[in-house]
């Protein structure tokens, strides 16, 4: 069939800010290869507002800083009673998106794909009901992927829960060893729901015509193929993948707008000297950890900033809007006098990719979220990494035992990490030799991500691959 000339890509959305950034990055790409480009986002059923209620606002925010791109708010569905697991209702909003998605779908003229956040599974079947070729747009680690697609073959051929299993290591195609406690809560307990619909998920990737992939070759070589020999799905076939990374907030887009106060200050402090702290964009540590981070910043006598944000009331629900953290109160007595020289305490939002593409920042204490991994690998600053919910325990050993990018916070998975482990790690990464060698690695990361979106880049290449796909691709509506 005859490659259409005004094709309209449509990329479904999931809710969060860690989807939102990298989706937006995705659009201004298909933009800049000269197709028309629609976000479809959910609207969170009334019932369910609670769960999403920070990140409707990200939405707009991001709407309104991004004018070229075009989003479509599709109708909040009915969902009388909502799931009491956060999660489930979140997956349960997605499912249910699926018949205005496929409304919104048939009022196009023209759709050259359809591509999907990966909680946005069951919009395969709106994919299949119009004929429109989807894809996935993956945001997290390949070796995410790699591990995620081989777990219902690994359900179907053995017995038991992670959750029984301790640190044992798990032995997936294309990543290290796992320790059983650091799979994702979600797939811990076999006969947990969440498992089994995340089972069903997973099962139902390879469906997707390919899988655009948030990453870069040459930092997960070994995942990327394994997905390509399709050792992961043993049973069918793996769509193809296609790393299109790192797709990050591009510097000087990123410095739109009024300067931080914390780059100003950066900019008066030495090469390399700064210790940068920040957990994504829920960040949510208890004040009893909040004083053990300071404590431990403290005695390191190393510079640093810091965001910190105010502890959730309800650790079960961290995912809830918060007030601005009183420093005073949450922080050790005296602390911010005592360190009012060389650390920098920023509330609820640092420019994160400036930071850390600042000549000063020497470190990142990172929780693992893969956009801020990626961001990191970027601008060659290594990693401590502090893991804290959804799939950053698994990113951590990515990062730490498959790229070699980041050493751990040991305690990530106790109830608190120490004062003298965080201060422990930050010297061991600033002034050891170890962190010297993490260092060396970093610089060639930083040089192969940039290398991989320059022009004739592994990324660049793959991208126009899947552009040469979608004009394969059949755009009629209703072909079934
Ligand atoms: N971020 C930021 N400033 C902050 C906190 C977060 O700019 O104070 C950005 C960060 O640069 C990254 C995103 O928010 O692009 C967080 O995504 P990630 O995947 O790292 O974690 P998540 O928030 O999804 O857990």
């Amino acid at each position: 069939m005859e490659a259409d000339p005004n094709p309209t890509v449509v990329l479904h959305a999931c809710l969060g800010v860690g989807h939102l950034i990298p989706m937006v990055e995705l659009a201004k790409l298909l933009r800049r290869g000269g197709l028309a480009v629609v976000i479809a986002v959910p609207t969170p059923p009334a019932s369910t507002a609670d769960f999403f209620s920070s990140s409707a606002s990200a939405v707009d925010r991001m709407a309104a800083a991004n004018p070229s791109i075009s989003f479509h708010h599709l109708p909040p569905p009915e969902y009388p009673e909502p799931d009491p697991d956060a999660f489930l209702q979140m997956l349960d909003t997605m499912r249910l998106t699926v018949p205005p998605l496929l409304a919104f779908l048939r009022s196009l003229p023209s759709v050259a794909a359809l591509v999907l956040d990966l909680f946005c599974v069951d919009a395969l079947d709106a994919a299949t009901a119009t004929g429109i070729p989807a894809y996935f747009y993956y945001t997290s680690p390949a070796g995410d992927l790699a591990a995620f697609l081989h777990l219902p073959h690994y359900f179907s051929t053995t017995r038991g829960s992670f959750k029984d299993m301790g640190k044992a290591p798990l032995r997936f195609p294309g990543v290290p060893p796992i320790p059983a406690s650091d799979m994702p809560h979600t797939v811990l307990d076999r006969a947990d729901r969440t498992c089994a619909t995340r089972l069903g998920h997973y099962g139902r990737i390879p469906e997707a015509r390919g899988v655009l992939i948030n990453t870069y070759e040459w930092l997960e070589a070994r995942a990327v193929t394994a997905l390509r020999q399709g050792a992961c799905v043993p049973d069918r076939p793996t769509p193809p993948v296609y790393c299109i990374g790192p797709l990050i907030v591009k510097e000087e887009e990123a410095a739109k707008g009024e300067r931080h106060a914390c780059l100003s200050w950066l900019d008066a402090q030495p090469e390399r000297s700064v210790v940068f702290l920040c957990f994504g964009s829920l960040g949510a540590v208890s004040e009893e950890q909040l004083k053990e981070i300071a404590r431990g910043l403290e005695s390191s006598g190393h510079r640093f900033i810091w965001v910190v944000r105010s502890p959730p009331q309800n650790p079960a629900k961290f995912y809830l809007p918060r007030p601005e953290p009183n420093m005073r109160k949450l922080l050790p007595e005296g602390f911010m006098e005592r360190t009012r020289d060389r650390g920098m305490l920023v509330t609820s939002w640092a420019p994160q990719v400036e930071v850390l593409r600042h000549a000063a920042t020497g470190a990142f204490v990172t929780h693992c979220g893969w956009n801020s991994v990626l961001e990191a690998a970027s601008a060659g600053v290594p990693m401590l990494c502090w893991p804290q919910y959804a799939e950053q325990r698994l990113n951590k050993v990515l990062v730490v035992d498959g790229m070699q990018l980041g050493v751990v916070m040991d305690g990530y998975d106790e109830e608190l990490v120490k004062a003298e482990e965080v201060e422990r790690k930050v010297r061991l990464v600033m002034e050891l030799e170890e962190g010297k060698k993490l260092r060396v690695r970093l610089t060639m990361a930083k040089e192969m991500a940039a290398e991989a979106l320059a022009d004739s880049g592994s990324s660049s290449l793959a991208f126009a691959e899947f552009l040469k796909d979608l004009n394969i691709g059949n755009t009629s509506k209703d072909q079934a």
